[in-house]
């Protein structure tokens, strides 16, 4: 059976065959993404269908234990929850916690859920934490938001990439394949192993302090126009706003970036110089941002100042030559296209529109009136929870926000604090530990559906299992609650292609109009990319080509302020960042329940320099205790000399007390919600009896 890997947004095309201890093999296929590769993630991914502790029965939680029982009971006693929970305090007593790997299908009914059956505005998902910044800057710059607005496949001509906060080396091996013969600029903290990959091949690692990038982006966009390399006729012709950007970026000619960032002058102008004379000669250049310049409390506005650097380079639209950013989780794109976000409605609309709202409200058979408006953003809606203002019950779907959520400690006693959580999940996740109901639900082999890459192609997910007795699909989760809320059965469709029907018919119009990419259409093997207005349409896999997509068709510089990082002190003397390792994924809620990975990587550790170490009092292999102002974690030292001297690594997978996210710091970006989990002052302290 022909599918997609359960994991990250390069959905890595696979064949299942019956067989094997998991009842499936797992193989690579011939894919323009993957090109026939893997990563030992998508290898092991059948693994976790059968996980000796795979959730088959619903759990209730009686005289403080989770004990088995029913669905019938297990729905009621939701059922009874959110009713007196409304009750007491209205609609919005009742959130929903979505996430960023459920498909189209699920993430969509999530939504219509929340809307119609529930009434509630307190609705957002896990990828709030991933690539709304890049979201938001892109609508600010293109008009629509589209992770890489062409083929993941262009790449494969480019003469220079720029990786700005990206790590594909580890974090989605294949798409290396695209990169061979580009000379690589990566611009990170750290040495990681794509930095490493740039540098063994001839290319430039940037390792600017953290924080510090979007000061490395002004610095580039500085030369860029000092030297005349920038693009004219492209920025006349199609964009607005240069002016202002130019005259911010003169302020930041090299000296000052190095004095700011620690890249040198002769690093920054090489970089710029590799660029510019690239896009002069008429060769394929571009620019990707990840989740590094994107996951902080200014990441909307670090994303933008990379967008310009793109803008002044006339990249965008260009043919052989763009901007993208490499969404993260496996549904990253279509999750945020479908209405389980807090502003937005299906389409990629915004929920605020009052012709937005007529037509989702005509789709769905209610009145628009009746649909609520914009609520709190994931974490505004996690930090409320349980207080007097805000949600007395959340549900929780595809999301294990205890280990991936900035401020943990916190988002678990807030948490702790509900008169109802509701977790529906495949594993017994540190969230469902805590959950008043656990749900147990269907997970990728075992469903159809489809996912949206990060290229905005659209691909279809397919059953090659059936579930384990005792365990029921989201849909028909969602459905059940519905029909105990007083909804219509059929408004809450079961069958996954009768729901993306209705999505296709929501998205109609919207931004992200899927009115085209029928289910047929892929199944006959069609490469569809978003927007496809209707079933004669070809799918648009590049955008931009003509105009973007701002009312008068062209793109906006966006200007950019930098300011300065929250500074070390001489209690907390290092920056720590977090983020991602090859063997593991997001929480590690499916990953750490495969033996290999769990071998592979099995704790939290903290990168650190060997010189950093030896004056905390640690060495390679020690036990240490990280302290940040929020809290601490427990990490093994991993000492490497590539790492900066002010700066530790810590990777975000791990449970309890290592988790890395006991440290990060909630304070948010203004315009994406975006937590600050990339720059977080620490100190380092040898763990004393360990
Ligand atoms: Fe491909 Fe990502 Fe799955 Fe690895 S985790 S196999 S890169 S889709």
């Amino acid at each position: 059976m022909d599918t997609h890997c359960p994991y990250c947004a390069l959905q890595c095309a696979t064949t299942l065959t019956p067989g094997g201890p998991s009842g499936v093999t797992v193989a690579p296929r011939d894919f323009p993404t993957n090109r026939g590769g893997l990563c030992r993630k998508g290898w092991t991914a059948p693994a976790v269908l059968a996980a000796p502790d795979r959730l088959t029965t619903p759990l209730v939680r009686s005289a403080g234990e989770l004990r088995p029982t029913s669905w019938e009971h297990a729905l009621d006693v939701v059922a009874r929850g959110i009713a007196d929970a409304q009750q007491k305090g209205g609609a919005d007593a009742v959130g929903v916690f979505g996430g960023g790997g459920l498909t189209n299908e699920k993430a969509y009914l999530l939504g219509k859920f929340a809307r119609v059956a529930l009434g509630t505005s307190q609705l957002d998902y896990n990828g709030r934490f991933c690539m709304s910044s890049a979201a938001a800057a892109g609508l600010r710059a293109f008009g629509l938001d589209r992770g890489l607005p062409f083929p993941l496949a262009d790449l494969g001509g480019a003469d220079v990439v720029l990786l700005a906060g990206a790590n594909p080396a580890e974090t989605m091996p294949p798409l290396l394949a695209h990169l061979t013969t580009a000379q690589l600029v990566v611009v990170d903290p750290r040495r990681s192993a794509t930095a490493q990959l740039a540098v063994d091949r001839g290319g430039m690692h940037l390792q600017p302090a953290p924080g510090t990038d979007l000061a490395v982006a002004l610095g580039l966009l500085h030369v860029v126009f000092t030297e005349g390399w920038w693009d004219r006729d492209y920025v006349l012709e199609r964009t607005r706003g240069v002016e202002e950007v130019r005259q911010a970026a003169a302020a930041w000619w090299p000296e000052r970036v190095e004095r700011v960032t620690g890249v040198g002058v002769g690093d920054l102008r090489r970089a710029a110089a590799a660029l510019g004379a690239a896009r002069r000669d008429g060769a394929g250049v571009y620019v990707l941002t990840g989740r590094g310049v994107e996951q902080h409390a200014n990441g909307t506005a670090t994303t933008s100042a990379f967008i310009n650097l793109a803008l002044a380079l006339g990249l965008p639209g260009n043919p052989g030559r763009g901007y993208g950013c490499l969404t993260g989780q496996g549904n990253g794109q279509g999750g945020r296209e479908h209405g389980q976000k807090s502003d937005q409605l299906p389409g990629y609309r915004r929920i605020d529109d009052p012709a937005a709202r007529a037509h989702v409200a005509e789709v769905w058979g209610v009145p628009a009136d009746s649909l609520p408006g914009p609520g709190r953003t994931a974490y505004e809606l996690l930090d409320a929870l349980g207080t007097p203002a805000g949600p007395r019950a959340l549900l929780v779907f595809g999301s294990n926000p205890v280990v991936s959520a900035p401020r943990a400690a916190h988002v678990e006693e807030r948490l702790s604090a509900l008169d109802l959580l509701v977790v529906a999940d495949v594993v017994p996740s540190e969230t469902a530990r805590l959950a008043d109901v656990v749900l147990p639900v269907t997970q990728w082999a075992e469903e159809d559906g489809t996912m949206t890459n990060l290229e905005g192609r659209v691909l279809r997910r397919r059953r090659a299992v059936p579930p384990p007795d005792g365990v029921r699909s989201d849909l028909e989760v969602l459905r059940g609650l519905a029909e105990r809320l007083g909804q219509p059965a059929e408004r809450f469709p079961t069958d996954p292609s009768e729901v993306y029907d209705e999505l296709r018919a929501a998205s109609a119009g919207g931004v992200a109009d899927y009115r085209g990419i029928e289910w047929a259409r892929l199944d006959a093997g069609e490469a569809l990319y978003w927007p496809c207005p209707d079933r004669t349409h070809p799918g648009t896999p590049r955008m931009f080509t003509e105009r973007f997509a701002h009312p008068d068709g062209l793109a906006r510089f966006v200007p950019v302020e930098f300011t300065p990082p929250d500074a070390t002190s001489a209690d907390y003397p290092l920056y720590a960042t977090v983020g991602r390792t090859l063997a593991q994924y997001q929480s590690g809620a499916q990953t750490r329940r495969v033996p290999e990975l769990t071998a592979a990587e099995p704790g939290t550790y903290v990168e650190v320099h060997p010189d950093t170490a030896a004056l905390a009092g640690l060495a390679d292999g020690d036990l240490a205790r990280v302290v940040a102002r929020n809290g601490a974690t427990r990490a093994t030292v991993r000492t490497d000399a590539r790492m900066r001297q002010d700066t530790v690594f810590l990777p975000f997978h791990f449970p309890g007390e290592e988790r890395a996210n006991l440290l990060t710091d909630p304070r948010l970006d203004p315009v994406s919600r975006m937590p600050e989990l990339k720059l977080c002052p620490v100190r380092l302290e040898p763990l004393a009896g360990e």
